[in-house]
């Protein structure tokens, strides 16, 4: 066996009752199109295979990729880093579901870059660290509440699916893990300024003990805060997604007016 690479974030599973359990969570039927992130030595996808469902994978370690291409002579094995691939080039018409044990370094940037792609994507079923779970799944007025929940919720439905302890993987991970199901939501957020809206929480949460009022200095005044029904004197972690999204629409209508 290939040993294990740290700067791959290769943290295999080695519990049977885990993978199985994370298959029948992702419920793979036949006819429908999979990609898996990290195959890895296949913990997930010898199960995946076996539903008759089309699967695609995706692995940057040329070793593991040599591996599978003996072990799944017909696997499509696109031996590739998920963050350099273009991600347009994914098939058109019947939408794709998205998997992955997913390396721990990679993930946030990886679910930012899936998020531009939503169109194509059914859902994503991945293991995460179980904080950027609770990041992703966190409610407002919550210490895991940030610039990452709301970003995630305005694109998708995310749902903790169950945790997963280190001694389930080898080499065991120093900290818990969480299988995360995100479903797109199929109302669209193409009308909101998504640059504007990452710089607006970029800034508020880099001072999130402070009052709105402070830190959204720039964007809102504290007149305007009270205009949009909003007490200057709150927290940024106590304004929802909605809120956000006021405070934008009032910051851009401003810039319309004096423009
Ligand atoms: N799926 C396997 C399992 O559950 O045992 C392996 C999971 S391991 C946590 C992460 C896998 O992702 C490794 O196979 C690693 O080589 C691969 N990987 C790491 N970075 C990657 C990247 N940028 N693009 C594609 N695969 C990557």
């Amino acid at each position: 066996m290939v040993k294990a690479r740290k700067r791959f974030g290769q943290n295999f599973l080695k519990d049977k009752n885990i993978i199985e359990r994370i298959v029948r969570t992702i419920d793979p039927k036949p006819g429908e199109h999979l990609i898996e992130i990290g195959p890895g030595h296949g913990a997930i996808t010898d199960r995946l295979l076996k539903s008759g469902c089309d699967l695609d994978v995706i692995e940057i370690d040329r070793d593991l990729a040599f591996s599978l291409r003996v072990k799944h002579p017909d696997l499509n094995i696109i031996e590739s880093d998920v963050l350099k691939l273009d991600l347009s080039t994914l098939p058109k018409g019947k939408k794709i579901r998205v998997v992955g044990n997913l390396p721990y370094n990679i993930s946030t940037p990886l679910l930012f870059r899936l998020f531009e792609h939503l169109d194509d994507i059914e859902d994503m079923h991945f293991m995460l660290q179980l904080e950027v779970v609770n990041r992703l799944t966190a409610t407002h007025s919550t210490s895991d509440y940030g610039r990452l929940s709301i970003m995630s919720q305005i694109y998708c439905e995310s749902q903790n699916m169950f945790t997963v302890p280190p001694e389930s993987f080898t080499p065991r991970p120093k900290v818990m893990s969480a299988i995360v199901k995100l479903t797109p939501h199929r109302s669209s957020s193409e009308n909101v300024n998504m640059v504007q809206l990452q710089t607006l929480l970029t800034k508020t949460f880099s001072m999130r003990r402070k009052t709105i009022r402070n830190a959204l200095k720039g964007f809102i005044t504290a007149q305007g805060l009270e205009e949009i029904g909003l007490d200057p004197m709150l927290r940024p972690e106590n304004l929802d997604l909605k809120d956000y999204l006021n405070i934008l629409a009032h910051f851009e209508s401003r810039a319309c007016t004096t423009s």
